[in-house]
């Protein structure tokens, strides 16, 4: 075919042949077909393929996969091309989409490429834009990273601070004024970033701020605390004279105040227990009746003075002869009484004859006055009778015996007598 009369009638021809009606797009689509098998270079073609070589990949593909031809078909895929009005619209949310959040040392840069992509649409897809975006992003990517390290450091030094000052104020449990400006000063001195300047600054000022106020509240309260500290000074010393009394009435209570041996109260609580280990130990033990002889006499003649001092020595000695697990006991004005543990009654007796051994043969001596001081004692062992109250009966009423007798006599259940 040498000309272009001659391909309008094959085309004609063919279109009747394959019973397609002749309308211009079914016209144009045949016509092309026969034309590309021909050497006719038509202006009309070239330019339709050159459309069609400016289209993207993605277009081209789509324009061969429909057996497109047509001027109508690449009309119809150029006008779902995004128009310029909505390039620019994108542009102004891509600039903000590669922008580094804080650091915006490539605005410039960013904005030039937008300028270029605005002015010259085509430039979006072109590989040199391309490989620009791709620079900035890497180099928003980067900016970003390098800041995050920044915060993250002052945070972390900020918080680290904050640990040791609480940690020490806990341990320590109290903090001075001193502390406090110490830690104002600290604060002040933390060398943050410039990138925290604005925020993490922020916080910084506010600890100093609650630094200084606390410093305030301390200083006010110094003096405050100061007397309050005097006042519990005070009320310490008190209470511990107090406690100092408590346990003073306590032991008086227990050990009689003249004598120093036990009272009648304490006795009787002593005596349950050495009751006790009689009954489950089989703990053998006598009960010893004293009362001093003509006591009265003695106050009468010395004064009562004297015969206080008489009766303290006389308790005195009988403590030193009497071992720690037994008893001794101010029973009443002149009178004691003891519990002395034994395994063999021959220790009772032996034990009688050495306070009567001392008592006797040694004077009292009051000021000047040397004075003889006789007792009576009453005795019985508990293992001879069935209850104590049995028991401490007989030695009062063997006691009652020796002063019948004729005093200075230490009267045994026995029927010993010394
Ligand atoms: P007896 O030989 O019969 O025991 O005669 P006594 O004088 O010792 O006995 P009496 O019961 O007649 O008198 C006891 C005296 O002991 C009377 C009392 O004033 C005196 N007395 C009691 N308690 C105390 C005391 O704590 N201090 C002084 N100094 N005397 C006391
Ligand atoms: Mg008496
Ligand atoms: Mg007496």
């Amino acid at each position: 075919m040498k000309d272009i009369t001659e391909i309008i009638e094959t085309t004609l021809k063919n279109l009747e042949k394959n019973n397609t009606i002749s309308t211009p797009m079914n016209f144009e689509k045949e016509f092309y077909s026969i034309l590309k098998k021909t050497d006719l270079i038509l202006e009309e073609y070239v330019e339709h393929d050159d459309i069609i070589d400016s289209l993207s990949n993605d277009e081209k593909r789509f324009f061969e996969k429909n057996d497109l031809s047509t001027f109508r078909d690449l009309a119809k895929i150029l006008s779902n091309r995004i128009t310029e009005s909505e390039i620019k619209k994108f542009l102004k949310d891509f600039s903000y989409f590669i922008s580094p959040s804080i650091n915006n040392e490539i605005k410039n840069e960013i904005n030039e490429v937008s300028c270029q992509i605005a002015n010259e649409p085509n430039h979006l897809i072109n590989n040199e834009t391309i490989r620009n975006l791709r620079k900035l992003t890497a180099r928003r990517i980067k900016s970003d990273k390098a800041l995050f390290n920044e915060k993250t450091a002052d945070v972390k030094k900020l918080i680290l601070f904050l640990g040791d000052h609480f940690k020490k104020t806990l341990k320590q449990n109290c903090i001075t004024i001193e502390e406090i400006v110490d830690i104002k000063n600290d604060i002040n001195s933390l060398e943050l970033s410039n990138s925290s300047k604005d925020d993490l600054n922020n916080l910084q000022n506010k600890l100093i701020n609650v630094m200084e106020r606390f410093e305030k509240t301390i200083e006010l309260n110094r003096e405050d605390i100061i007397s309050r500290q005097t006042q519990n000074d005070y009320l310490y010393e008190q209470i511990e004279e107090l406690q100092c009394s408590l346990n003073k009435a306590e032991e008086e209570k227990s050990i009689d105040y003249l004598t120093g041996v036990l009272t009648r109260r304490a006795y009787n609580i002593e005596l349950d227990r050495v009751e006790e280990h009689f009954r489950i130990f089989d703990s053998n033990y006598a009960i010893i009746f004293y009362d001093l002889d003509h006591f009265k006499k003695i106050n009468d003649n010395y004064g009562h003075d004297c015969g206080d001092s008489i009766l303290a020595t006389f308790a005195s000695i009988l403590n030193k002869l009497t071992r720690t697990e037994d008893i001794i006991s101010r029973y009443g004005g002149e009178e004691f009484i003891s519990l002395v543990h034994y395994s063999n009654k021959l220790e009772i007796e032996n034990y009688l004859k050495r306070v009567k051994n001392i008592i006797t043969n040694n004077r009292f001596v009051y000021g000047d006055v040397k004075i003889n001081v006789e007792f009576c004692a009453g005795v019985s062992f508990r293992e001879n009778y069935s209850s104590y109250s049995e028991a401490v009966k007989k030695a009062d009423s063997l006691l009652y015996q020796a002063k019948n007798e004729g005093r200075n006599k230490i009267v045994l259940d026995t029927n010993l007598v010394f």
